[in-house]
């Protein structure tokens, strides 16, 4: 074993168990006691950065050295703070790169003081959403492992990020990685499947929603030599820990208020307590801000074991009869999630416990918005910002729900983190601004207009 390997290693979350394994453990449970596992660093034998801002500078490192490739990507930038692979088997197609936008248009119109909203663009991503980030970690660690054989289970984004990456990752004998992904039949959004089969993956369509697809994908990864790569895959939240870093820097280093983010599989969630956990185990930042994790109300079950349940982390001993109790009543009634922003449409978040670890951590709160605030939230994206998919909306109706509640000031510093691109759903925004739905607050409909000049007079000398 490399000195790079005994830095890191995997352990589990849980602190009555805490077994280790070796980061070449494929593991995405504890074989000890099934909780999760964490990948985690012996920093005593890291070369731990001074500041933060010493990464700064490797934005405009160029050149083909194998330093400036991982320079130019956002996660690898960042690579002391995730050092589990030697620099020469990181794996980039140049994910990270995305923007903070200090939304200033959108601040006023919601009430909130100037400068103090931001809105962190992870749909500016390669293939259009934050999965990039983890994509980027876990293909490192299937090329350390020499897996040739990829697959997820995914409501679009995961697969599309993952059929990307393996076109350009390469395996041992020098050829692409074959992708397999796992998408419930009927639900996933039209641009993301597109991706999934432009980029060559098998696309297996299952009669059933995301969390059957799931189920299936860890059966299949156990029996069919596939490298899982769900969040499950603690690697994947090891490069989505660097969203956080790249967000303090577009802030100067200082830290936020709020971090407000959707809730879905709970992978962000679990990965933005993690890197601010470790930053400031580290003394690299001085204060940890508060994190906001929006559901949408159809697939609440984070905010229900949370807010009606009362669930708490309880220093790793979380209450699983309540857990337990919640996932039977929800097979007993056949509940099934269903929003319009598939990217949460989850019913049983596999990340659970860890995001209750985020919440103790970063002193969270949980909250849900119907499908109309989400569809309100992305359109007021769309109309002051650069556009957003619809599960990235409901970080901007969280936001207003909370302010509503006095729960966010309107002077607080505020970043909504965008998951996914604008063009990822674009039926669900055509219905939004014609009215297919129900009560669209921010419409914009097309007008229809006669093949001539004083028609188009006519139509633009209304005061609009
Ligand atoms: C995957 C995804 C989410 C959900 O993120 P989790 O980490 O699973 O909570 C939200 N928005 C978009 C666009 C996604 O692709
Ligand atoms: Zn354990």
């Amino acid at each position: 074993m490399s000195a790079m390997t005994e830095v890191a290693f995997q352990q589990c979350i849980t602190a009555a168990c805490a077994a280790r394994y070796g980061i070449d453990e494929v593991l995405f449970a504890c074989t000890k006691c099934g909780s999760l596992l964490d990948v985690r660093y012996d920093w005593n034998r890291a070369t731990i950065p001074k500041t933060l801002r010493s990464h700064e500078s490797r934005w405009t490192t160029s050149g083909r050295s194998v330093e400036a490739r991982a320079d130019y990507s956002g996660v690898w930038r960042f690579r002391d703070l995730l050092p589990f692979a030697p620099t020469d088997k990181l794996v980039t197609i140049g994910e990270g790169r995305t923007t903070l936008q200090e939304a200033d248009s959108l601040a006023t119109t919601i009430g909130m003081h100037p400068h103090q909203l931001y809105l962190q663009y992870e749909g500016f991503n390669p293939s259009g959403s934050f999965k990039d980030n983890g994509m980027a970690a876990a293909f490192t660690m299937a090329g350390v492992l020499g897996r040739s054989r990829v697959a997820c289970a995914s409501t679009g984004n995961t697969s599309a990020s993952l059929a990307l990456f393996a076109r350009h990752a390469r395996s041992r004998n020098g050829s692409p990685l074959q992708a397999v992904v796992f998408v419930g039949g009927g639900k996933i959004a039209v641009g993301k499947l597109a991706q999934g089969l432009d980029y060559g993956a098998k696309t297996i369509q299952v009669e059933g929603d995301f969390d059957a697809c799931m189920k299936l994908v860890q059966e299949a990864a156990d029996k069919l030599d596939l490298y899982l790569m769900n969040s499950v895959n603690p690697f994947r939240l090891e490069g989505q820990k660097t969203i956080m870093y790249r967000v303090l820097e577009g802030l100067d280093w200082e830290v936020p208020d709020w971090i407000v983010v959707p809730g879905g599989n709970l992978g962000n969630t679990s990965a933005f307590g993690k890197a601010f956990a470790e930053l400031k185990h580290l003394g690299l930042i001085d204060r940890v801000p508060r994190i906001a994790i929006i559901n949408a109300t159809g697939a609440n079950a984070l905010c229900t074991l949370v807010n009606d349940h009362d669930l708490q982390w309880n220093d790793s001993e979380w209450d699983q009869a309540t857990i337990d109790k919640h996932w039977q009543t929800m097979a007993s009634e056949n509940y099934q999630a269903h929003t319009v922003a598939s990217a949460i449409e989850i019913g049983r978040p596999v990340s659970l416990t860890k995001a209750l670890r985020t919440i103790d951590i970063m002193n969270g709160v949980v909250r849900q918005v119907t499908d109309e605030q989400i569809l309100d939230g992305k359109a007021l994206v769309g109309v002051h910002g650069f556009g957003c998919e619809p599960a990235s909306g409901a970080s901007v109706a969280g936001l207003r729900l909370l302010l509503d509640e006095k729960i966010i000031s309107l002077g607080d510093r505020v970043v909504c983190i965008l998951t996914g691109h604008a063009l990822k759903d674009p039926a669900v925004t055509v219905n939004y601004h014609t009215g297919a739905q129900a009560t669209p607050r921010f419409a914009n409909p097309p007008v229809n207009c006669a093949a001539n000049i004083e028609a188009v007079e006519e139509l633009l000398s209304g005061k609009d």
